[in-house]
């Protein structure tokens, strides 16, 4: 799951963790507006959960936890990324839907959701991903800029990304 600057930033200060210990960089060919640069080359990546091995061919969020009765649990609790939160709930021209893509556990219908709170959690979460587009902008212009021969590292990302938010806090 791809997740935005902000929801990157909260959930490495509620875990005391820096941003790498449970992100990746993911290259991507989407030409999305977070999609960033690392060095002078057309290569852009987009931020997102790290995957662990989870059996046979398959992989699980870091934190997905597997409960000794067989059941799964997100570690993180209500500090779940907002895309976990609002889930299976997405904005549609300002119509709210159930899109529960990749789920194959049940069957969702808007009777399972709450319908206002979701609809508050996907305009915050739109504000946010155009706030971290123009951050994106931002870091982007200064590795294009800038006149170092090494690319940069996640982490250099990461750290820009920590200080802009403590910038608008
Ligand atoms: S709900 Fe939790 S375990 Fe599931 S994808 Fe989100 S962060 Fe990962």
């Amino acid at each position: 799951m791809y997740l935005t600057g902000d929801e990157i930033v909260r959930v490495a200060r509620t875990l005391d963790t820096p941003p790498w210990t449970f992100t990746i960089a993911v290259p991507t060919a989407d030409a999305a507006d977070d999609a960033f640069a690392l060095d002078h080359s057309t290569l852009r990546y987009r931020a997102a959960l790290t995957k662990l091995p989870d059996g046979a061919e398959r992989e699980r969020c870091i934190f997905l936890l597997r409960l000794s009765d067989g059941t799964a649990r997100c570690g993180l609790g209500e500090s779940r990324p907002a895309p976990c939160r609002s889930f299976p709930s997405e904005l549609h021209e300002g119509e709210l839907r159930v899109s529960a893509a990749g789920c194959t556990c049940r069957d969702w219908s808007l009777d399972d959701i709450d319908v206002e709170s979701d609809r508050a959690l996907l305009l915050a979460e739109s504000r946010a991903r155009a706030e971290y587009a123009g951050l994106v902008r931002n870091w982007n212009a200064h590795v294009a800029a800038a006149t170092v021969s090494e690319p940069f590292a996640y982490q250099d990302f990461c750290r820009f990304l920590l200080d802009q938010y403590a910038l608008a806090r």
